[in-house]
């Protein structure tokens, strides 16, 4: 097998690109369908500041490696998430890649906020990965915001965005579908743009990525997301992809070209109000982040005041 670019014995093939390429070789390829979604979604420009959120995880990692050598002006963000050793070998490795290339990370750790995901999950009883997913965007907005940035890169992937895809036609999700965009504008000046540089990127590729760049990453994953309905999607996904190569490239691709236009989002007023307790825009008297972090604060004794919880409506 010869690389497809340079015609030297080729290391990586990938099925789905009908390619394959040599170490060299595989890196350029890498980094330009990087390049190419950045320039072709729009997503930031040189001059832009970009926060990059990086679990630890092979994706954000390699798309870090990627941003800060083709010189975009990148700041690195962690949320330790406080479960257990998985959230402790996840912030090791956003450390350690950092101070090996010189890269400013910035880390907010939940257990110092009385936030630990567990500590969430246990006052509120939500599912962990919908607490999760709050806690997340509120300090991914807040953290870009403290760092002047205006734009926060996200490691999706291919995959990730495929199966997301998938549970949303086969819920017939119209509204998650309007939202399943590469690039999201900011609905306040507060807000930041979210990006996902990698939605053209396979797993297989940025793990390939990471190994050849000697990128020490976490493999595990979250011991949350063990079982969840994603992991089937993923599984089906993958068949199709075997039987078809180009599959998931299709899908996805096809889908942000010429699907999504059909699903418009359903106007929503923008936030007018700021939260009156952490600032941030917010629809209501207190953001919803706030009206969650006031229940953990209740249920675990932190708090004097009672606040109003609307979860609390959605418990069984
Ligand atoms: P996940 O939801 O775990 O599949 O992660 C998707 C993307 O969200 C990752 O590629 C990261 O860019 C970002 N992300 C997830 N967890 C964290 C974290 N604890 N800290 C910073 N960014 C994160
Ligand atoms: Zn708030």
């Amino acid at each position: 097998m010869k690389c497809t670019r340079c015609r030297e014995p080729a290391e990586v093939k990938l099925r789905s690109h009908n390619s394959a390429f040599c170490r060299e070789c595989f890196l350029l390829f890498f980094r330009r369908r990087v390049e190419r979604a950045i320039e072709h979604q729009e997503m930031f420009r040189r001059d832009d500041r970009i926060l990059v959120a990086v679990s630890g995880g092979k994706d954000s990692l390699a798309l870090w490696d990627v941003l800060a050598d083709a010189g975009y002006r990148t700041v690195g963000f962690h949320l330790a998430l406080g479960i257990g050793g998985y959230s402790d070998r996840s912030r090791e490795r956003s450390e350690s890649f950092a101070r090996s290339r010189g890269l400013e990370l910035r880390v907010t750790s939940l257990a110092d906020e009385n936030l630990a995901i567990p500590t969430v999950v246990g006052a509120t009883r939500r599912p962990a990965c919908s607490a999760c997913g709050t806690v997340k965007r509120h300090y991914f907005d807040a953290a870009a915001l403290e760092a002047g940035c205006n734009v926060v890169a996200t490691g999706h992937n291919l995959d990730d965005e495929a199966a997301r895809l998938l549970g949303n036609v086969l819920h017939w999700q119209v509204e998650h579908l309007a939202r399943q965009r590469p690039v999201i504008e900011p609905r306040h000046e507060k807000f930041a743009r979210k990006v996902k540089p990698l939605y053209l990127t396979s797993e297989f590729e940025t793990a390939t990525f990471a190994f050849l760049r000697g990128i020490d990453y976490v493999v595990e994953e979250c011991p949350n997301a063990v079982g969840a309905t994603q992991l089937a999607h993923k599984a089906v996904l993958d068949g199709l992809e075997n039987a078809s190569p180009g599959t998931k490239l299709a899908f996805v691709g096809e889908f942000v070209t010429r699907g999504s236009a059909g699903f418009q989002p359903t106007e929503r007023p923008d936030a007018e109000r700021s939260c009156s307790s952490c600032g941030m825009p917010s629809w209501g008297e207190t953001c919803g982040f706030c009206s969650l972090r006031a229940l953990v604060d209740r249920k675990t004794g932190r708090a004097a005041t009672v606040a109003d919880d609307p979860a609390e409506d959605r418990r069984p």
